[in-house]
């Protein structure tokens, strides 16, 4: 029966019925236009690998400013317990609201959801404009904590009287001192608890596991703020203790190296990868976006904190094509649930226009795709996305970069990859 049902979960795992109702928001901006040609992508890539016996029933849900027209709320409840009844949404770019209090959504739907992993794999397609020499050597996955850090939204205007309050606090404390200018200065907490920190890193590791991926590096400044990065990082390793001899750390090896010198360190470490283990390091920010960018095949899988990972992964698309093309997911790996999303905003300066690139929105489908265990529609996707780059049948971003593309608007890159299918 061609029913639509609810993705549901059964003993941890998602069960996905052949007509799953999947909600969508198709975003403000460009995000409508860039909507309807991944739609048109997805749907066409069912019907190739399925026939008729497998198809997407789209639901459509409200946020952002059609929603704030229809109903006077950028992010109605409504909105909210269909995301959490049906599992998996995918959803385009959301303004955020401009004036005093308003939060981005996309920070209040990953907070509300509890969407703590923000993923974004980054990896080069040939024939693709890049700034580097070797964009080939590119292929990482950035595992962002999504629900912490300065990003939690606890922040005081200078002179206010949660400053002042703060204030008083940081004179207890006998910390003002370290304040340059007290009175005048506003205030931002920096939340990272040990759970939020060693689900993130699990994830992480666990993904390394399922997609055979050698590596996994945990990002951050605990040289600096030793209790909130610097707890990451321990906490991190505590997190890749729970893997057993699946891993092999970068703390295991300074221990043998401690105890019985580098050439056993070395030797236990090139037994942990003829083993297939993941190896698990760490490395400071600012350190790893020089080695990223001078020797980007040293990485794998990246655990960070909330803003490192949003400079991190732009930082990284940047060297593979840019915003336009770098797909993303927010995921609770326990609950389940999860967004996928472009990465990009809504770039209001060509919404209507139908040039900018869907490829984003449409990556962040094979992810989906994927995370359903529709392997082969998410497989057809990628294929095509990979010829139409190739041949450099492009949008504008990248046409005017390569004097010999063919530029197509957002309707017809779309068009173009259903007739490569
Ligand atoms: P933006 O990402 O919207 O645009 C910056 C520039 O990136 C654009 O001018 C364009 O040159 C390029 N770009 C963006 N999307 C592209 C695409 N699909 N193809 C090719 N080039 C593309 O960033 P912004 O201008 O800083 O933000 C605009 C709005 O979007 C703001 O309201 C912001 O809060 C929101 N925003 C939303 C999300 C999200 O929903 N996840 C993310 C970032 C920004």
């Amino acid at each position: 029966m061609n029913k639509p049902e609810n993705v549901t979960l059964a003993g941890g795992k998602l069960q996905v019925p052949a007509f799953p109702i999947i909600p969508f928001i198709a975003g403000d901006g460009i995000g409508p236009e860039i909507w309807l040609a991944a739609k048109k992508v997805f749907d066409q890539a069912v019907t190739k690998v399925y026939g008729n016996s497998r198809k997407v029933i789209w639901q459509e849900l409200l946020a952002g400013e059609v929603a704030f027209k229809e109903t006077g709320q950028w992010l109605p409840e409504k909105t909210i317990n269909s995301l959490k009844q049906h599992l998996v949404a995918i959803k385009g770019p959301l303004t955020t609201p401009i004036g005093q209090g308003h939060r981005s959504l996309n920070v209040a739907l990953r907070q509300e959801l509890d969407l703590f992993a923000c993923v974004r794999p980054v990896a080069y397609f040939p024939g693709v404009p890049s700034p580097v020499k070797f964009p080939e050597k590119v292929a990482m996955t950035v595992f962002r904590e999504n629900t912490e850090d300065i990003y939690a939204g606890i922040d005081f205007a200078a002179g206010t009287t949660g400053a002042t309050e703060l204030l008083e606090l940081l004179t207890q404390q006998h910390q003002l001192a370290k304040v340059r200018f007290p009175k005048s200065s506003a205030f931002a907490i920096k939340p990272v608890s040990k759970e939020g920190s060693i689900r993130l890193v699990k994830a992480a590791i666990q993904y390394a596991i399922d997609y055979h991926l050698p590596r996994v590096t945990l990002v951050h400044k605990g040289n600096i703020m030793k209790q909130t990065e610097g707890s990451f990082k321990k906490w991190g390793y505590q997190a890749a203790a729970f893997f057993g001899n699946q891993v092999f750390t970068s703390e295991e090896f300074t221990k043998i190296k401690l105890k019985k010198g580098l050439a056993a360190a070395n030797e236990a470490q090139t037994e942990a990868i003829r083993e297939k283990k993941i190896f698990v390091n760490d490395l400071i920010a600012d350190n790893f976006f020089q080695q990223s960018l001078l020797h980007p095949e040293k990485f794998s899988v990246i655990a960070t904190l909330n803003l490192n990972g949003d400079y991190i992964s732009d930082a990284l698309a940047a060297q593979v094509g840019g915003i336009g093309i770098s797909p993303g997911a927010n995921i609770n790996y326990q609950s389940r649930q999860a967004i996928f999303e472009a990465t990009h905003g809504t770039a209001p300066e060509f919404a209507g226009k139908n040039k900018l690139n869907p490829t984003s929105l449409i990556l962040s489908g094979v992810m989906m795709f994927e995370y359903l265990g529709w392997q082969p529609v998410a497989d057809l996707i990628r294929s095509v996305v990979k010829q139409a780059l190739f041949k450099q049948h492009v949008t504008i971003d990248f046409a005017r970069q390569l004097p010999t593309a063919v530029e197509l608007s957002t309707s017809d890159f779309a068009d173009y990859l259903v007739t490569l299918m």
